[in-house]
């Protein structure tokens, strides 16, 4: 019984029940709390040391993955060694919670490999404190190699100061500051080599997480987050491009028949994922926003989320909004001039400080929040206008309960959200699946919530009486 009803009803009942009553009905009805390490990690992540960061990285001439890996002043050796330094220096804030290591692997001879070469990435990882979530982990990426105009010339300067010092400082920056919270499950801070080659070090770290069978929850990359003013002259800095896909890409034909039965190609675990970044990014990011770009990259373009999407793991890919390509993937020149070439006066490093704040608050949130929840479905196997929603129950010791959350068909994100509470199934009545697109998230005592889990059918019950029917979807 709705406590404010039972005191509009009783004139009797006193004041100061009615006062909280009230309260916890308006309580209910408003905006999550604010997570203050949330807040915390927003105001101290600084632009000042990502303008440090790219400085330095571009210091070393070229991190071409082919260039010089012993050289301690030249090449992307002395990238990876002072990256390496940089994220130990992190690390001394955590408590011996974040270690740090050089993940090394021999590539072999490839299109862009023209000899065996060492791809290194620098791995920091900052273990979750909760028994039940430390295995649950979220992976954030920046690529610290850069090319001039081939992938092969290891010798030409490469500045890479966008492409991709940027994604590799809001990293570092992000570690930095994030080493000194705890969180429930692991974060992974990792800046990656070989992009430019074929996205080798991201598809090395994917297919050991699959091999490992590590809980890799989400992955973001940040590659080419510095520019705000456009080759096509249009200046933004308020925005940034959040890529995800739709249809995910290892999709077995199987799930592919049950999507087009009963939809689901605008709800992958990627896009919940996007829509969960421009939710909390938007709320603690003050003047800045994420633009969702309901495609897997860039047009016909590539990154380090597709070798995680390839091997099932959500992941999306972060990128400024209007890109400059004189100077990306250029030999540093002038001509007629016009500067050509990847350098450190292009980049706008308060904009990428955005980018790290962003990044920061949704990793911060899905390291906090309960895990999705699993085994989602919707019971399809009688006909009806209500939508009776099933899914298994968290783990967590600190679960609060579930939200369902829904929207039309139409609508890009979610638009509606009903707390039910600590349960495992509830059925919204009157609402056909027939109309809306439904959802599950977790939500724990602080009010952290997960992402949302799209819910796959039921399989249909089949009937004893007639069991040659059940194959034929009802018209
Ligand atoms: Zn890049």
């Amino acid at each position: 019984m709705n406590p404010a009803k039972v005191c509009t009803r009783l004139s009797l009942c006193l004041l100061v029940v009615c006062l909280t009553a009230n309260f916890t009905t308006a309580q209910r009805r408003s905006s999550p709390p604010r997570n203050r390490s949330i807040t915390g990690i927003v105001r101290e992540i600084d632009a000042r040391n990502i303008e440090r960061t790219i400085r330095q990285l571009v210091s070393f001439g070229t991190r071409n993955t082919l260039s010089e890996q012993n050289d301690p002043k030249r090449g992307i050796g002395a990238a990876r060694d002072w990256l390496y330094a940089e994220f130990m220096k992190a690390a001394e804030a955590s408590g011996g919670r974040m270690t740090v290591e050089k993940q090394s692997y021999e590539q072999a001879k490839a299109e862009r490999v023209p000899q065996p070469t060492i791809v290194t990435n620098v791995v920091a990882t900052l273990k979750g404190t909760q028994p039940e979530s430390t295995a649950r982990m979220y992976v954030v990426s920046g690529h610290y190699d850069s090319m001039c105009n081939t992938p092969v010339d290891a010798k030409c300067d490469a500045p890479g100061a966008n492409d991709d010092a940027s994604g590799t400082a809001a990293v570092l920056e992000m570690a930095r500051v994030m080493a000194k919270y705890q969180f429930d499950a692991t974060i992974v801070f990792m800046a990656v080599a070989g992009e430019e080659q074929s996205l080798l070090g991201s598809t090395h770290f994917a297919e050991l997480a699959k091999q490992q069978n590590w809980n890799v929850d989400a992955m973001f990359t940040n590659d080419i987050v510095g520019n705000t003013l456009g080759g096509n002259g249009v200046r933004d800095r308020s925005n940034v491009r959040v890529f995800s896909e739709g249809v995910p890409s290892n999709e077995t034909p199987q799930e592919a028949t049950t999507r087009r039965s009963v939809g689901g190609e605008n709800d992958s675990p990627s896009r919940q994922l996007a829509r969960f970044i421009k939710e909390v990014g938007d709320s603690y990011v003050a003047q800045f926003k994420v633009m969702l770009v309901y495609r897997r990259d860039r047009y016909g373009r590539g990154g380090d989320h597709i070798p995680f999407l390839e091997r099932g793991y959500p992941a999306v890919r972060f990128t400024e909004v209007n890109e400059e390509f004189r100077h990306q993937h250029q030999n540093v020149r002038v001509e007629n001039g016009v500067q050509f070439g990847d350098l450190p006066e292009f980049v706008d490093f308060a904009y990428v400080a955005n980018v790290a704040r962003v990044n920061a608050a949704s990793l911060a949130m899905l390291a906090s929040a309960p895990s999705r929840p699993k085994g989602v479905t919707i019971l399809s196997a009688r006909l009806s206008n209500d939508t009776e929603l099933r899914w298994d129950a968290n783990k967590e010791p600190d679960l609060a309960g579930y939200e369902i959350v829904w929207r039309d068909t139409t609508a890009a994100v979610w638009t509606n959200s009903q707390a039910v509470g600590k349960v495992t199934s509830f059925t919204m009545k009157g609402m056909s699946k027939d109309n809306f697109f439904f959802g599950v998230r977790a939500i724990d005592n602080d009010g952290n919530r997960s992402p949302v889990t799209y819910p796959r059918p039921q399989a249909r019950q089949r009937p004893a009486a007639a069991p040659t029917t059940t194959s034929t979807p009802n018209p």
